[in-house]
């Protein structure tokens, strides 16, 4: 069955989000792939992969990607979060990280992380 992947990356971090997506794009073709809406927007203009894609991280958007994760529907989160900028929506980070643990759903934080990942994504298939 079709993993789902949630893709979230703040401001400062969309161009290495994009980046670890086209090299991962054949991996992530093979996923359903869901996002907040800038992240999505950039990633389906620019690596032309399909997108589910919510409301922005700030505008609920997080929360609406925890709300999929508390219903068991993510098989993993990939967040590259800026650690060097304060967020408005901080609140909503925590409640996704924090929802992330309840369900056992791995999230990665960086893309050293995220490679691990989508590993497990390819290798699971073999
Ligand atoms: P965005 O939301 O993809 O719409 O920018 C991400 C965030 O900032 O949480």
């Amino acid at each position: 069955m079709k993993k789902t992947v949630a893709l979230i990356a703040h401001d400062r971090k969309k161009e290495e989000m994009l980046t670890f997506v086209l090299k991962n794009k054949k991996v992530l073709s093979s996923c359903h792939i869901i996002a907040t809406a800038t992240t999505g927007k950039i990633i389906k203009e620019n690596a032309e992969l399909d997108v589910t894609t919510y409301l922005s991280g700030p505008l609920g958007g997080d929360q609406q990607i925890g709300a999929q994760i508390a219903c068991e529907k993510v098989d993993a989160v990939i967040f590259l979060r800026d650690p060097l900028t304060a967020q408005p929506h901080e609140p909503d980070i925590t409640a996704l990280l924090r929802i992330c643990d309840v369900h056992n759903i791995p999230v990665a934080t960086n893309t050293a992380t995220a490679n691990l990942v989508l590993c497990c994504f390819t290798s699971d298939k073999e």
